[in-house]
């Protein structure tokens, strides 16, 4: 099959810009020190060459990716990166043999795992993200309670997520190391193997960790593109011109493709048409001014700005090469 045969809107994944992403991220965290994130392209098929090129585990964002992950046979060391109440679905999956570890950050999430029959958690630290996380200096109580619970603690997290994409990268690179120093603190007090963080933002200058926890690398997006992250964008939203307006008075001449913010994360802002200036998208419509001329019926590749919100909104994803469809992967892990 042709890209040219595939409906619209529909995403497509250069092949080759995969795999020098993948390739790269793993040359700078190879093996276990790289955790890849499923929830930036929620398929498992993505997985399974992320695990050739040398990842034995994976961060999950949900209770279903978890279970998606150990039905695809990629269950050897999952971390749910995530705070969780109902745990059952994944005691289930660590009485069947999965490994899931959990991240806890407070005495209910404790509780919860050890109810639920999960036996291993990393202990959240907020390390500037108000997000999940416990105060640093909160973290060694914290595992003291979990392993009188019973629990294994294998160490300890923190998401720089704020940091991610700013777009001075020295900035970048002076808060991650504060962010870090916040991680290691806590993590002396609460001991273990583990120091997990980073995304793709700062996977060039976060050494602290002990396992890597990018995700959108492998995609991409055009914030990332914008903080100059150096990879390159592997998965566009292919659409179609379905109307062209000329020219009229005043009114510059315009196009409207099938690619609206129902195709698209919108909250990174609006996407991109290279060469082309993006003026706004409706429920299923693009509108642009195009570089150059475009014909009722041409195809656009549209390059979104946040590619985890995007890829979850779609059933497929292809693998193209020369617009040739290689391959045709479910976004298997979506849903909760
Ligand atoms: N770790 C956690 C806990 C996250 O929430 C995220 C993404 O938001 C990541 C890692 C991966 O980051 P990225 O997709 O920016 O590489
Ligand atoms: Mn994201």
């Amino acid at each position: 099959m042709r890209s040219a045969d595939l409906q619209t809107p529909a995403l497509v994944v250069d092949a080759d810009a995969l795999e020098a992403n993948l390739a790269a991220m793993a040359t700078r965290w190879p093996g276990a020190t790289l955790r890849p994130h499923v929830k930036a392209h929620k398929t498992t098929a993505l997985a399974h060459r992320q695990a050739a090129h040398g990842s034995p585990g994976f961060t999950c964002a949900t209770i279903r990716e978890v279970e998606g992950m150990v039905v695809a046979g990629l269950g050897t060391d999952l971390l749910l990166a995530n705070e969780v109440l109902d745990t059952r679905r994944l005691g289930a999956l660590v009485e069947r043999g999965a490994r899931v570890t959990v991240a806890v950050d407070s005495p209910e999430t404790i509780q919860a795992a050890t109810t639920g029959g999960v036996r291993e958690v990393l202990v959240d630290v907020n390390v500037g993200l108000p997000r999940c996380g416990c105060a640093p200096s909160d973290a060694g109580a914290l595992a003291d309670a979990a392993r009188a619970h019973g629990l294994t603690v294998r160490g300890v997290m923190g998401y720089e997520g704020h940091l991610q994409a700013l777009p001075d990268t020295a900035e970048r690179a002076r808060l991650t190391e504060a962010c870090m120093a916040l991680l290691l603190a806590a993590h002396a007090d609460v001991g273990g193997e583990v120091v997990s963080g980073g995304g793709t933002g700062t996977s060039a200058m976060n050494p602290w960790v002990t396992e890597m926890q990018a995700g959108s690398y492998a995609l991409m997006d055009s914030a990332y593109a914008a903080a100059g992250v150096g990879y390159a964008q592997a998965l566009h939203v292919l659409g179609t011109v379905v109307s062209v307006a000329p020219p009229r008075g005043e009114m510059p001449g315009y196009a409207v493709a099938d690619v609206g913010l129902k195709a698209l994360g919108m909250d990174h802002g609006n996407p991109t048409i290279p060469g082309s200036q993006v003026w706004f998208c409706s429920d299923e419509h693009v509108t642009f001014a195009p570089a150059e001329p475009v014909r009722v019926g041409d195809r656009v590749l549209v390059v979104p700005a946040h590619i985890d919100p995007t890829v979850a909104l779609h059933e497929r994803m292809h693998l193209v090469r020369d617009d040739e469809v290689l391959e045709t992967w479910p976004v298997d892990l979506r849903g909760w």
